[in-house]
């Protein structure tokens, strides 16, 4: 079971220990998906709002494939994911 979205997200990303766990799938935070703010549902995404967004208009648009990296999705799932994130760019730019 993932964890809950971190309130703190750069500790996740400069403490060693949280990195580590947070890559594998047990680890991750979006596996599995747990919504923390409004989403959208996209054919192979999910778009996060988060309740504290750090720039206006700011989004995650999250695989719902587990990876560390958006290339290592394959495909069609790797090329689902960036038309998904290409949407919502452009969708993103209305709000
Ligand atoms: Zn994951």
């Amino acid at each position: 079971m993932g964890e809950s979205f971190p309130s703190d997200p750069v500790k996740a990303w400069t403490d060693p220990e949280t990195w580590a766990r947070r890559l594998t799938e047990d680890g991750c935070p979006f596996c599995p998906m747990e919504p923390f703010s409004a989403y959208v549902e996209l054919p192979a995404s999910w778009v996060l709002i988060p309740d504290k967004a750090v720039l206006p208009g700011y989004v995650l648009v999250v695989s719902k494939l587990h990876a560390i990296e958006p290339y290592e999705l394959p495909q069609p799932d790797r090329a689902q994911f960036w038309e998904d994130a290409m949407r919502t760019a452009a969708g993103s730019r209305r709000w």
